[in-house]
């Protein structure tokens, strides 16, 4: 028997300054129809215009995944659609006053208990989960990400960072909404001193501190690690966030030194093979 899909109990809300734009932000999550998908509404526009958390929406994946559609347009919405996927959430509206969700503590935490908040209930529909039947590889340079079928969900990734105290990490795990919550979900984006103030000046990160970031400097680490591994962990979580754009799926993920950008590739080209098999 397929599952059925799934959408929120009630309404939640949450207040918090977004990670690049460092604006105010307070979101109201709403449950939805089933086929609705997860939908972004921006509140602060007239109209209120939406856009549907979907791989043909996605405009731009420098440092954070960005979709468009007409005047609606949000970014940084990678470990919000991780929470969404891990929890199998199938429907649900995202109101927001602002384009960009609040960061919270630079992990998916907040969205997990948001959802947590509000509750899961299943809907009539059967969920639309899509199986890959072969695999794609996305190459650049020394980095790679790649899928194969597989019974069931599964992420395998390596990063390998020049730090003294990041190395070489890794992890392998069937994505469950059990797993996500102890293990993956609260695992930090990490940020390095040197690298903020670049991308300060390039205007990004505007929110950023030690609060809502795993942040090292050339030698050590300024904050506190929740794992020794965090690095991997938080990798691994935007890897399930970008992939939750084509909705749920079903393969092993293998991912080296993976980015957005890859991600959004390895989506597309996914994308390619759902329109090829469901016309
Ligand atoms: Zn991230």
């Amino acid at each position: 028997m397929s599952k059925p899909q799934q959408t929120i109990e009630k309404a939640v809300s949450y207040q918090g300054i977004g990670l690049h734009s460092g604006e105010p932000v307070h979101m109201v999550f709403r449950p939805a129809p089933e086929d609705t998908g997860i939908v972004f509404v921006r509140t602060d526009i007239e109209g209120q215009p939406s856009v549907r958390a979907h791989i043909d929406n996605v405009t731009n994946t420098m440092r954070a995944t960005t979709l468009e559609n007409g005047e609606a347009k949000v970014f940084t919405v990678e470990h919000l659609m991780a929470a969404f996927s891990a929890m199998n959430i199938d429907n649900c509206y995202i109101e927001m006053d602002s384009p960009e969700p609040a960061v919270g503590d630079g992990s998916s935490a907040v969205f997990i208990k948001l959802i947590e908040e509000a509750g899961i209930v299943e809907q009539a529909a059967p969920r639309h989960i899509y199986k890959v039947t072969r695999s794609h590889a996305i190459y650049d340079g020394d980095r790679f990400v790649l899928i194969l079928p597989y019974d069931g969900y599964r992420m395998t990734f390596t990063s390998i960072n020049s730090h003294p105290l990041l190395g070489i990490q890794q992890c392998d795990f069937e994505v469950s909404p059990e797993y996500f919550k102890e293990h993956i979900g609260s695992a930090r984006t990490i940020g390095f001193m040197k690298e903020l103030e670049q991308l300060q000046a390039m205007g990004l990160a505007k929110g950023g501190s030690l609060d809502n970031a795993l942040v090292y400097d050339d030698e050590k680490c300024l904050s506190v690690p929740r794992f020794d591994d965090e690095l991997v962990r938080h990798k691994a979580l935007d890897v399930i966030g970008d992939l939750f754009l084509l909705g749920p799926i079903e393969g092993h993920v293998i991912a080296l030194k993976s980015s957005h950008e890859l991600n959004s590739r390895l989506a597309r080209s996914i994308m390619e093979e759902i329109r090829e098999t469901q016309p």
